[in-house]
């Protein structure tokens, strides 16, 4: 069979194509007006993609780096914190906090679960300094309710920082109103180009913070990205090539909202909210059970049905139709399935999964599946979708 390698993984996503042209022509020093001129343009854009008016800073580094990075410049050694952890992402803030000697407060909830407020409440002491969460959990898929923890922080001395790696570009925030503190995106995700930047949006009171915080910080240290990106440069060498494909994924979000970034933003977002309702919605109709409670556009995590390994559905996808789906991380291998909507994907993507879904699914239990249930459930969803937005 005449195979065609797609990627369908929440990170690195499918590639945009005028990023990769962009980043192939990227020859210049970036010590010149050339990039000084490229960078600002960038850094505009970001924050409309962010939607703040706070601060943004780029860091060369996978996403774990910006992570890290609010970790290191926003406490100080035995500083209480408080994560909020339901997944693989989560477990990662609570051994960055404990790298960097935080007394580090856990609320953990159980794989594809996520927590009430109440119980955040009920753990938010006020020598609690800062509270780390995920936006949408990748390894669950799990949307928390970051705009009800802002909230609930608005007014106290407590910073909210957001891991929002998966967040942004498939999810709404409000950044400035809420009042998110920090909030952290990757290159790999919903921006369509490869790995290697992460990037976040810093408030006034984090920057503040910056200044007291006593931990040892070098390459990270966010006050110093900031002073030079209000230059139009980096501290050290950047990224060049990935800030150039960058730009050009942000001038294509542009285009695709008629000249006004944030619109195109938002039918990003939409697009993969509508992507996500297609795939659950298909899912249920192949009686297959979703993993998450409270679900992300970002990723939808599907059980594997009885007796079958999602490892299994994961090669035989890869095999059949050299697409990649994601298995479960860690613990959760071989149990669900993972599927992203993230970035450069759309419903005729969303579709072609499903359909290679119901071929893969009837191979390994061949008396359980029905050829289009789940592709007609899905296109009853896009016709709806498609008639309301016609009506609006
Ligand atoms: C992808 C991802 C990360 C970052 O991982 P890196 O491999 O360091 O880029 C962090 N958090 C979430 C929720 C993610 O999806």
């Amino acid at each position: 069979m005449f195979r065609k390698t797609r990627l369908f993984t929440p990170g690195p996503t499918p590639l945009l194509p005028a990023a990769q042209f962009a980043m192939a022509a990227a020859d210049l020093h970036h010590r010149t007006p050339e990039f000084r001129a490229l960078y600002t343009k960038v850094l505009a854009q970001l924050k409309v993609f962010i939607g703040t008016s706070n601060d943004v800073v780029v860091l060369a580094s996978s996403g774990t780096g910006a992570m890290e990075a609010a970790v290191s410049n926003l406490t100080s050694p035995g500083d209480k914190v408080l994560v909020l952890s339901a997944g693989k992402f989560g477990e990662r803030w609570t051994a960055l906090a404990k790298a960097f000697q935080c007394e580090t407060v856990v609320l953990s909830k159980a794989y594809g679960e996520t927590f009430a407020i109440k119980e955040v409440q009920a753990l938010l002491t006020p020598d609690v300094k800062v509270v780390f969460v995920q936006a949408t959990e990748t390894s669950t898929g799990v949307r928390h309710d970051v705009a009800s923890l802002a909230q609930l922080l608005k007014g106290t001395g407590t910073l909210l920082v957001v891991d929002a790696i998966t967040g942004l570009g498939t999810t709404t925030f409000n950044v400035d109103g809420d009042g998110i503190d920090v909030i952290i995106g990757g290159s790999q995700k919903a921006l369509m180009i490869p790995p290697g930047l992460a990037y976040l949006a810093a408030s006034e009171r984090a920057w503040a913070r910056m200044e007291t915080s006593k931990q040892p910080r070098y390459y990270f240290d966010l006050r110093k990205e900031r002073k030079s990106a209000a230059k139009g440069e980096s501290a050290y060498t950047p990224s060049v090539a990935l800030i150039a494909a960058m730009g050009a994924a942000l001038d294509y979000l542009e285009q695709q909202g008629s000249g006004d970034l944030a619109k195109g933003r938002d039918l990003l977002i939409a697009n993969a909210e509508l992507s996500a309702l297609c795939m659950r919605t298909a899912a249920e109709a192949l009686k297959l059970e979703l993993f998450s409670t409270s679900h992300a556009a970002a990723v939808t995590a599907i059980k594997a049905p009885a007796g079958v390994s999602s490892s299994d559905v994961v090669k035989g996808f890869k095999k059949e139709f050299a697409g990649v789906l994601s298995d479960g991380q860690g613990e959760m291998k071989g149990q669900i399935l993972r599927i992203a909507h993230i970035g450069y994907l759309d419903y005729l993507d969303c579709i072609a999964i499903i359909a290679g879904l119901e071929q893969v699914l009837s191979q390994l239990k061949p008396e359980s599946f029905q050829f289009g249930d789940g592709l007609r459930a899905a296109q009853l969803v896009y016709a709806e979708a498609r008639q309301n937005g016609e009506r609006q």
